[in-house]
């Protein structure tokens, strides 16, 4: 059974081939600049060179066709027709509260994530633009989409509703949703395996911290709580979002400067966080260089992201009452060590002890960095939520026979 995961932007498309018999990556790429002048679709397949084709591509049925031109070619395919291809599976950032888990394409579906496009107004338009370009190019062929809010809907009314007046939840589903949920849903799965526990049984707090950061408080395999809200601006500081903040900051500054709705919006999600404290980057590899140097605004940037990313740790194993296991995943989760140790190093009242020379370990693999003595595991577990949407393709599919 081959899947073909897609994940849909409005200028980008990403894809990944599965042969879901090991679930090894055939081809992955990406075609970038979609509408724009010169567009770039850059193919991997596995154990061949990577190609990089400039063309015209003006909108998601044309760069579809070009990816599975590619996936069929003689030179660089890895596929001898699109017959092969058994299921197509897509990434879809808003699922509302009417998606609990991922669901076979359908034509309520599509209406439903259409629905959704007010609450998603950049995300789920694309992903429509996706889904209905892969019909258009491989009719008959089943589709799953699968949603980053899925997994957090299993929290509770207590949770994820905001104290504000309640009709704003009736009339306009103002609440929490969360996001990243995938990847939460992944790793947590994955920390049970690699721990050799039943998930039932655990209490983990998943950090999936990269340009876009979330927590989530998954207890018993679900999640309880997430940090991000309505909207991923909630929750933890980040490459460029803001996170938290005193709603009044937004009437209060809109009103001193003059700004409209779209320009404090843009403030908060593309020239907060990180970028704004830095005044230099939102790449945590420069905001680490630059505490490392002893750079004053480096400094406090990366004193304030690790100081919030804590808080929340501490709130989610309130939230548990208690917690088993930490998860780092992600970019900065992956791969930084200074801000694991950081975070880290004030968790003791957890009873957490991490060991310096584990955490320094660099590897593509599940690992320990917690001590034996330790009495919260911590792990880093790498994302793949290009995998976990093909299972639950492969899954869906098989189940709709
Ligand atoms: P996205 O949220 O866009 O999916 P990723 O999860 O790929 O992003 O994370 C990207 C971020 O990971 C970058 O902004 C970068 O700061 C961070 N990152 C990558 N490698 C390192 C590293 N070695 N040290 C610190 N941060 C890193």
């Amino acid at each position: 059974m081959k899947v073909l995961v897609i994940n849909a932007g409005s200028s980008s498309l990403k894809y990944q081939l599965y042969d879901m018999t090991d679930e090894s990556v055939l081809a992955k790429g990406l075609v970038e600049r979609i509408g724009m002048d010169s567009s770039i679709l850059t193919h991997k397949p596995t154990g061949k060179e990577e190609v990089t084709e400039v063309s015209e591509i003006l909108e998601h049925t044309t760069a579809i066709r070009k990816v599975l031109e590619k996936l069929t070619d003689k030179e660089h395919g890895v596929l001898n027709s699109v017959e092969e291809i058994d299921a197509v599976g897509h990434r879809v950032v808003h699922g509302g509260e009417y998606f609990k888990g991922s669901a076979l394409v359908t034509p309520e579906a599509k209406a439903e994530i259409r629905r959704l496009f007010d609450l998603a107004p950049l995300h789920n338009p694309p992903a429509i633009m996706g889904i209905t370009a892969a019909e258009v190019n491989m009719p008959g062929v089943p589709q799953v989409v699968a949603f980053d809010t899925a997994f957090h809907q299993t929290m509770e009314e207590k949770v994820y509703l905001y104290p504000i007046p309640k009709v704003l939840y009736k009339k306009h589903r103002v609440r929490r949703y969360g996001a990243h949920g995938t990847s939460h849903q992944y790793v947590s799965r994955i920390a049970a395996e690699y721990l050799n526990r039943p998930i039932e049984d655990m209490k983990i707090i998943t950090c999936h911290i990269g340009n876009g950061a979330s927590l989530t408080a998954v207890k018993g395999g679900i999640s309880v709580d997430t940090s991000m809200g309505l909207t991923p601006l909630e929750g933890l500081m980040m490459g460029t979002r803001s996170g938290d903040l005193d709603p009044t900051v937004v009437t209060f500054v809109m009103n001193k400067e003059d700004l409209s709705i779209s320009e404090v919006n843009s403030m908060l999600n593309k020239h907060s966080g990180l970028l704004a404290i830095s005044g230099s980057s939102s790449d945590m590899r420069d905001i680490t260089d630059g505490w490392e140097a002893g750079q004053p605004n480096e400094t406090l940037a990366f004193e304030m992201y690790e100081y919030r990313l804590r808080k929340y740790i501490g709130a989610y194993a309130a939230a548990m009452d208690g917690v088993d296991c930490i998860v780092f995943t992600a970019g900065v989760g992956e791969n930084s060590i200074v801000v694991r140790e950081n975070v880290c190093k004030h968790l003791t009242y957890l009873g957490v002890e991490i060991d310096p020379e584990l955490n320094k370990i660099r590897s593509g693999d599940p690992r320990r960095i917690s001590t034996p003595n330790s009495k919260v595991e911590v792990l880093v577990i790498p994302t793949n939520e290009e995998l976990m949407i093909a299972r639950d393709t492969l899954r869906i599919v098989q189940e709709a026979k």
